[in-house]
């Protein structure tokens, strides 16, 4: 069984949601895993992997428009004086950069309307995804 994936993203707006479920769904078909739990986890610091909704895409705009409301850019942040994107920085720490599914019958375990969703906040950039896979 291959235990690890990177998949590669690349965004395409400063803002951005982008729907990872069916290039994670393919990482746990092409490792074999039957059983267990798969981990998403973004390599950088100023994006975040949440589970949510991409059917209706007002959903991702809503979740950046409530955290631009919450936290304006160039509001004062300190590492705004280093590379002016402290409020990517804090949404992207406020979110998370990882979410653990199970999988069960070798398909991901996620309800009717979820997603494994790329939040991106200081985009476009090129994003790094890491799937590990974890047997049980
Ligand atoms: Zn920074």
């Amino acid at each position: 069984m291959r235990a690890s994936e990177t998949v590669a993203i690349e965004t395409t707006a400063p803002e951005q949601h982008r729907d990872l479920t069916d290039a994670v769904r393919d990482v746990v078909r092409r490792s074999g895993l039957a059983s267990g739990l798969c981990h998403v986890m973004v390599l950088h610091s100023t994006a975040a992997v949440v589970v949510n909704e991409t059917d209706d895409p007002n959903i991702g705009t809503d979740i950046s428009v409530a955290l631009d409301r919450a936290i304006p850019d160039r509001d004062g942040w300190l590492h705004d004086r280093i590379d002016d994107n402290a409020s990517a920085h804090i949404k992207a720490a406020l979110l998370g950069p990882s979410e653990l599914v199970p999988v069960r019958d070798g398909e991901l375990v996620l309800g009717t309307w979820q997603r494994i969703i790329l939040m991106e906040f200081d985009g476009p950039r090129k994003r790094k995804v890491h799937v590990q896979l974890l047997p049980s």
